[in-house]
C-alpha cells in the first residue's frame, strides 16, 4: 500500500521538470530527462507503520515524527537526530543560531557510488548556492564537520537531509532521479530550511486539506511554530510542497487560501528563497 501512495508522490515530484538557469546546464541534463519518465517508484523507505509515529520536543515545541530505518523522520524528508530531539525541551538549545553553519561556509563530500548523473546535479546546485547566497559549498579535505552526499536508491525520485548544522558528519541523501530542483531543497534543509507550508502564517495563504492526506501523514502539514518566518510566504518556494504531496486519492492536499489550485515545479530557488537564507547567513 505504501508504494502505491508513495507513487503518488513520486509522481508529484517529478512534475518539477529540472529546468534550470543556464541553457549549458540545461543541455547537459536534457540527456537523463527520458530517465524520468521511465521511473518506477519505489518506497525509500519502510512502509508507514503507525507504531513509529513518535511525539517528541524540537525548539520547545511538541512534535510528531516517524521513526524509521533507525531515524527521525519529520515533515517527511527532514532528519532529526537523537541529539536535537533530546535537547528539544531546552528551548535554548537547537534553536535557530545554534544551526547554522560557522561563516556560511558548509563543506561536503560526495560518496563513490553516486553517479555521474546525480554528481553532475549536485555540482548544479552548489553553483546555485554559491552564485547566489551566502553560503559556500566548499569541497571538504579534512574539515571535522561536513555533509557527505549519499545515493538513496537508484529507482526513488525522493531525498532527505538533516536540519542545520550538526556538527561531525551529516547526510543529504538523493535517489537517482531526483530533480535539480529537489537538490536545492535537500540541500536547503542542510543551511537550516523548513517547508513553506509549515510557516506560522502560512493559513493565510494555503488551505490544507485534511481529508485527501493518506492515513497516518497529516502530521507533515503541522505548523511549526518553533521556525523564524522569513519574509513574506512565497507558494513557489523551493522549500514549497507538492500541492498533492501526501494525497491519499489524487486530490489536492493544498490549495490557496481561496480553494483554487496551484501549481508548483521547483525550478530553483525564488528570489524569497535567496534573501531568507541570505538573512540567515548575512
Ligand atoms: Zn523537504
Amino acid at each position: 500500500m505504501n508504494k502505491k501512495t508513495n507513487s503518488l508522490f513520486y509522481k508529484q515530484m517529478l512534475t518539477g521538470k529540472t529546468v534550470f538557469m543556464s541553457f549549458l546546464i540545461a543541455a547537459i541534463f536534457s540527456s537523463c530527462s527520458k530517465n524520468n519518465e521511465e521511473i518506477t517508484s519505489e518506497a525509500q523507505t519502510n512502509a508507514f507503520n503507525a507504531d513509529n509515529v513518535k511525539k517528541g520536543q524540537l525548539n520547545g515545541q511538541e512534535i510528531t515524527y516517524e521513526r524509521k530505518n533507525g531515524m527521525n523522520f519529520f515533515q517527511g524528508d527532514i532528519v532529526l537526530t537523537d541529539k536535537q530531539l533530546s535537547e528539544g525541551n531546552e528551548v535554548n538549545k537547537g534553536g535557530a543560531s545554534y544551526s547554522r553553519w560557522p561563516n556560511g561556509k558548509i563543506y561536503y563530500t560526495i560518496a563513490g557510488n553516486m553517479g555521474s548523473i546525480n554528481v553532475n546535479k549536485i555540482n548544479s546546485a552548489i553553483s546555485e548556492y554559491n552564485n547566489k547566497t551566502n553560503t559556500q559549498w566548499i569541497y571538504r579535505t579534512n574539515q571535522a564537520n561536513y555533509v557527505e552526499f549519499i545515493f538513496g536508491s537508484s529507482s526513488g525520485s525522493d531525498g532527505w537531509a538533516h536540519i542545520g548544522y550538526q556538527g561531525g558528519k551529516q547526510t543529504i541523501s538523493l535517489d537517482q532521479y531526483i530533480s535539480v530542483g529537489s537538490v536545492i531543497h535537500e540541500m536547503g534543509h542542510t543551511v537550516g530550511l523548513y517547508h513553506e507550508h509549515t510557516r506560522k502564517d502560512r493559513d493565510q495563504y494555503v488551505k490544507i486539506l485534511w481529508n485527501n492526506i493518506q492515513n497516518g501523514q497529516s502530521y507533515n502539514f503541522n505548523i511549526y511554530n518553533s521556525g523564524t518566518d522569513i519574509g513574506p510566504f512565497n507558494i513557489n518556494s523551493v522549500m514549497m510542497y507538492w500541492p498533492t504531496s501526501y494525497s491519499k486519492n489524487g486530490l489536492p492536499t493544498i490549495t490557496r487560501a481561496d480553494n483554487s489550485n496551484f501549481t508548483y515545479t521547483r525550478t530553483g530557488f525564488t528570489t524569497g528563497d535567496i534573501n531568507t537564507i541570505n538573512a540567515m547567513y548575512p
